[in-house]
């Protein structure tokens, strides 16, 4: 970890990542994919490093670099590495990190992407998984077995019930390599490396890019596991491009503004929501219902804009729910100025047995919501038109 920073989080997302810039204000692209070497004894030299900025941009780009420096100032890391996405980036700490033999313990709730990582890549390439109750800190440190164990894997919160990992518990186990996908609290949100946490992971697709317009994930950690993880994405070729490098420090300097603005209108919204007949259940960790909400508090600087709730007329409601909008849009992702809605019964887990959707913490009727940067009011009276 790095020492304590002379400006506050706000501050360095304004200027963070332009060590490579010259006098340009905002992030310079450098599309290029190779670099003129001046002499052969500098060319031995990067092809040598690790990361180097101007030498061919599957192995570092100038631009790509810049976004790395940001979040690693953001997560107060030594170091960082940019991935094509979210999965680039949580495919290289697992890959990356582990081999043949070696047990990673994880939980049930996770990421769909991530889940069949381990289910299906990690099985074929004899890595062995357990999977605990993410919200049971005793049953992370109990599945650990001393010697073999190299990875805990962590999401917090977590897709899609917005569970809570108590980050100092998981922090405070010794022996394996701690890594937490902290999408959805951002650098803002949270930060599991203070915690005692090795890694963190982002899919900067969603909150960090902030527009909808970016497919981007990074790794941020020590600089030894960094060169490890760069070691084996330097093969995977799962780069980030300088385009969406820039899209994401352009996403860093307005991430402020925009999660302080969806914290507090996914507050507004759960509160209300969660005082209407027709709905079941509502889940937003800022909320004193949250079953884990003193723990929410405690690790967590802003709630974020992501809430789920259950409606009281099951399948055929939350269908009908998700079509009737107008301002909430039916996607997959989250963390962008506009609104979207998802009924996971029906799209990202509908293959899943009622035990299974069950047991993933997912109900025929349960909707999740991106909240976005429109004016909450309106969202809240679209959500109650539709129902
Ligand atoms: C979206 C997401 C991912 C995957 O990121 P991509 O950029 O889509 O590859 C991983 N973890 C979480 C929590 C996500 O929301």
């Amino acid at each position: 970890m790095n020492d304590k920073p002379r400006w506050s989080a706000d501050t360095r997302l304004i200027r963070a990542g332009r060590s490579l810039n010259d006098t340009a204000l905002a992030p310079v692209i450098w599309p290029s994919s190779t670099f003129v070497t001046p002499t052969v004894a500098e060319g031995r030299e990067m092809a040598t490093s690790v990361g180097p900025p101007k030498f061919y941009s599957r192995f570092g780009n100038p631009t790509v670099n810049g976004f790395e420096e940001a979040i690693a100032d953001m997560e107060g890391a030594e170091a960082a590495r940019a991935f094509g996405s979210g999965m680039g980036a949580i495919c290289a700490v697992v890959l990356g990190l582990c081999s043949s033999g070696d047990h990673v313990v994880t939980q049930r709730q996770l990421y769909a992407g991530t889940q069949m990582l381990f289910q299906g890549a990690c099985p074929r390439f004899g890595i062995d998984v357990t999977y605990v109750d993410g919200t049971d800190a005793d049953a992370w440190e109990a599945a650990v077995i001393p010697g073999k164990t190299v990875l805990l894997f962590a999401e917090t919160p977590a897709n899609p019930r917005l569970d809570i990992v108590d980050l100092e518990r998981l922090g405070a186990i010794k022996g394996p390599m701690k890594a937490v996908d902290s999408t959805f609290a951002t650098p803002l949100g949270q930060r599991p490396l203070e915690t005692g946490c090795d890694i963190v992971v982002h899919s900067a697709t969603k909150s960090i890019g902030g527009h909808n317009d970016v497919t981007l994930g990074v790794v941020a950690s020590s600089r030894e596991l960094i060169e490890w993880m760069w070691g084996f994405a330097v093969l995977q070729g799962a780069v980030a491009s300088p385009y969406e490098a820039a899209g994401g420090l352009r996403g860093l300097r307005t991430l402020g503004v925009r999660l302080r603005h969806q914290s507090a209108s996914a507050r507004l919204i759960a509160e209300q929501l969660e005082a209407d007949k027709r709905i079941t259940g509502v889940r937003y960790p800022g909320l004193p219902s949250h079953p884990q909400h003193d723990l929410a508090a405690r690790q967590m600087d802003l709630s974020g804009g992501l809430l789920t709730f259950d409606l009281a007329g099951g399948l055929e409601a939350g269908q009908k729910l998700v079509e009737g909008t107008e301002i909430c849009q039916l996607a997959t992702s989250l963390g962008g100025p506009e609104t979207l809605v998802t009924h996971p019964a029906s799209t990202t887990h509908v293959n899943l047995l009622p035990e299974e959707l069950e047991a993933a913490g997912i109900g025929e009727g349960t909707i999740r919501m991106s909240v976005g940067l429109e004016d909450p009011e309106d969202l809240l009276a679209d959500i109650l038109g539709a129902l």
